[in-house]
Order: structure tokens, then sequence, then C-alpha cells
């Protein structure tokens, strides 16, 4: 069986920055908690648990001089604003490709645009950035009118760039003037190409990932396409049914599964099918 394993898959910069500064913290105190899970991946979320970064889901109920760590996704400003009032101590992961994208945001509602977010509306990156437009934003739905003269399009770090280029399309009909900062994160594009190249060569594609991950949903959809394809959490839901008539497999994975997950899945398929010795 060859294997062909993306060499972009796993932990993106923005991510791995982020779980650096969790941890650096969680060696200096003992009342460190995230604001949501660090990451999507709920077997790396376990991990970081014992470690000592617990997740929380609100801000109520925060003890004084706990340590609050922002994701990678950002907060918006409201939320910020609440965990100081709280007393609590922030260490800000957000990454600064997201700051970037939300820094734009807030200068186009300055200069008197109103704010377009292309993007999924449950995704905290999303509301983050939502929070930083106020009343003047929405997110863009296909063939909904904004209704509007002056717009300015943001998408989400992680959109695919197609369907950014698509949203772009339909909302310039009905503008008169339209402002566009890309903030597609490269990781993304990157992770996109090399998957697509690997499906198309591979029998079968097997995508790692958190299910509750949006970019390695989206990597398997993308796959899925072109191969048949599995995503998975962990090796152990790999079967050997799926490889049944194949000759070669690809692996990828989303931006929050960590490398230790990968080799797992290799060293599962590898131990089914043993590579021949040179004689
Ligand atoms: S995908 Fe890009 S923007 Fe999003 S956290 Fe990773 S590096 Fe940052």
């Amino acid at each position: 069986m060859k294997i062909y394993r993306a060499k972009h898959g796993g932990f993106c910069f923005g991510v791995t920055r982020a779980i650096k500064m969790a941890l650096e913290a969680a060696g200096k105190s003992k009342n460190v908690s995230s604001l949501g899970p660090l990451i999507h991946n709920r077997l790396a979320v376990e991990d970081l648990k014992k470690r000592g970064i617990r997740p929380i889901d609100r801000i109520d109920g925060t003890k004084k001089n706990e340590i609050i760590i922002i994701r990678s996704h950002g907060v918006a400003p409201d939320v910020l604003r609440k965990i100081k009032s709280k007393r609590c101590g922030i260490i800000d992961a957000t990454c600064p490709r997201v700051r970037r994208a939300q820094r734009y945001v807030q200068r186009l509602v300055d200069e008197g645009y109103y704010v377009v977010i292309v993007g999924e509306k449950d995704h905290p990156e999303v509301k983050g950035l939502l929070g930083y437009a106020g009343k003047r934003a929405t997110i863009y739905k296909e063939g909904h009118r904004v209704n509007k003269k002056k717009i300015g399009v943001v998408p989400q770090t992680t959109l695919n760039q197609e369907k950014f280029n698509d949203a772009v399309a339909d909302l310039i009909s009905d503008v008169i003037e339209m402002k566009i900062y890309n903030t597609i994160c490269r990781e993304t594009a990157v992770r996109i190409n090399e998957a697509t190249k690997i499906a198309k060569k591979s029998d079968v594609m097997i995508i790692i990932g958190g299910k509750n991950s949006a970019n390695t949903t989206r990597l398997y959809h993308i796959c899925k396409k072109l191969r048949r394809s599995h995503h998975i959490e962990s090796a152990s839901e790999v079967k050997r049914s799926w490889f049944k008539g194949a000759k070669s497999v690809g692996i990828t994975a989303g931006a929050s599964t960590p490398k230790q997950q990968v080799d797992e899945v290799v060293k599962k398929i590898r131990k089914m099918y043993p590579k021949e010795k040179k004689r």
C-alpha cells in the first residue's frame, strides 16, 4: 500500500502559537482556563486538560485572578471587556492573522462601510469579527440582498477562496462601492491544494481531525468529491474494509490535528500492509 502523507496537514501556525502560550501559562499557574476548547480536537483537548488547561464555556463563574486564554479564533471586544471586569488575567492567543481581519472589520466600519462577513455563522472567529462591527454588519447568505450602497467584505480566514469569489460576485451586483479585504489564510489554501493533489492520485483518502473542526470538515468535503474519503478523529476508526482493491491511500489532517494523531494512523495502515522487504 502506497501512503501519500500531506506535508501541510496538522497544526497551523496560529494553533501552534496558541498551544505554546497556553502551556507556558499552565507551567506558571494552576488556575488556567481557555474560553472554549483551545482547539477543535476532542482528543487534544483531553490531553490539554491533563496538562492543566481547562476549557470553560462562559465567563460567568470565573474566579478573580483566574487566567483566561483567548484561543486562536479570537473574541469580540465586549467579551474581552467582560473578562477584564471579572478581574481575570488574559492571555490573548488570537492568531495574528485573525487579529488583522478584526482590525480590517473595525477600519471598514470607521470608514462608513456596512460590513459583510463571508463565513460560517456559528464559527467563533466569525462571531468575534462581527463583534468588531457592532450593528453595522451581517453574515453573507447566498441570494440574500444586503440593500446597502457601500459595503466592505471580509472572509473567515479558513474560507475556501472559490466560495469567497462566488460571494463577492453575488454581492457586487447590488452595490455602488465595495471594499474587499481578502483575509483568507495562506495555510488554508496550501492545505486545500495539497489535499486535492493527493486525492487525485490516491485510491482512498483519510482526513484526520475533530468532527467539530470546520477546516477538517471542509477538507473532507473537497476530497470526497474526488475520491472515496473517510473523516476520522483517531486511528482506532480505521477499517481494513476501506482499502479493498486499493493500492494507495492519501492522508491529510486539519489545522487543529496533532502530528501524533496522524503518526498513529500511518502506523496502523503500515501494520495492516507491511512494506515488502527488499531481497
Ligand atoms: S488557519 Fe491561519 S488564520 Fe487560522 S489560526 Fe491557523 S494560521 Fe491563524
